[in-house]
């Protein structure tokens, strides 16, 4: 059982543990209130430099690497236990989720992949193109943009990956909420139409944008497939934070990135600031007058 802390109201427990996306496998819940995720050394390195820099306040304080079962895990807070029964929502922030790298690899050794073709057409029968469908398969490069332009990804520079609300309820199909309205409407959903959570996460995604535009980590890292994780719940607490660093990569110096410039291949640029431009515009207009 998790220790009570004095954020707590008397009476409730924390929350222990609720994954909303992601392998399964790839988490532990730990003691005193941690968390592990199975180790990655790129991650890893992330946040080591990322307790070092003024972003820390918005990322899960990390505890070094220990090993449980034979498995090396990278030890963090586990954000819920702030909170009693909160809502929860990962938004994974970006104009692309794949890095440079993994696009020039799978142009380096292209081949006909059955299984996403078989994805592709499980979304969309009309997707595949004429040569496709004869192939019966698709290149890598291909499916992982034909992906991104399904959700809001590439429209509006986030995609929200899954949500739990306040009574429990789950949805992770979100992959096709492309439009403005569409996440609009999916956002004002999670915060049960309240108000005065939209102002809270209001207030903490604009504190967040500023500390990123001043961040020297966020200024020499490409990130890539990284999420913020909302909070609330019923007592009014709330916070947002950012996790999963796995396809967060340091640039070779001095190459350095706004986040905001549009992505084309080499500039390495991620959509991530403009993501968050667009998500903070959608919250407030989501506001009453
Ligand atoms: P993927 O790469 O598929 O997005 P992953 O295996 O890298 O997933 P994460 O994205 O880091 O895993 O986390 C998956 C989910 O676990 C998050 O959406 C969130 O629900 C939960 N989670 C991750 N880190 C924390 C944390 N520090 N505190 C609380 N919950 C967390
Ligand atoms: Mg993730
Ligand atoms: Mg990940």
């Amino acid at each position: 059982t998790q220790p009570s802390s004095p954020l707590l109201l008397p009476g409730t427990e924390p929350q222990p543990w609720l994954q909303l996306v992601g392998h399964a496998e790839s988490f532990q819940v730990g003691e005193n209130g941690r968390l592990l995720k199975r180790h990655c050394e790129g991650e890893e390195r992330c946040f080591r430099r990322l307790m070092e820099d003024r972003l820390s306040a918005f990322v899960p304080s990390f505890h070094g690497v220990v090993q449980h079962e034979g498995q090396d895990y990278t030890m963090m807070d586990n954000l819920l236990t702030r909170f009693h029964a909160p809502a929860i929502m990962d938004c994974k922030m970006g104009t692309r989720t794949y890095q440079e790298e993994e696009l020039r690899l799978a142009r380096e050794r292209p081949k006909l992949r059955q299984d996403m073709y078989e994805k592709m057409v499980a979304v969309d029968p009309g997707a595949p193109t004429a040569q496709e469908g004869a192939q019966r398969g698709v290149l890598k490069t291909r499916y992982m943009q034909w992906r991104e332009s399904l959700s809001s990804t590439t429209t509006q520079g986030f995609r929200i990956e899954g949500v739990r609300k306040a009574n429990g309820e789950c949805r992770t199909n979100f992959k096709r909420t492309k439009s403005r309205e569409q996440v609009g409407e999916a956002l004002r959903d999670f915060v049960d139409h309240d108000p005065r959570t939209v102002r809270g996460y209001l207030s903490r995604l604009k504190q967040l944008r500023h500390t990123l535009e001043a961040s020297q980590f966020f200024r020499t890292h490409e990130v890539v497939g990284s999420s913020l994780l909302f909070l609330h719940d019923a007592a009014g607490r709330s916070g947002v934070w950012m996790i999963d660093f796995g396809k967060t990569s340091p640039l070779p110096p001095p190459l350095t990135l706004d986040h905001r410039t549009p992505w084309v291949e080499g500039n390495r640029e991620d959509g991530y600031l403009w993501g968050l431009d667009n998500l903070i515009a959608i919250l407030t207009d989501s506001l009453p007058p």
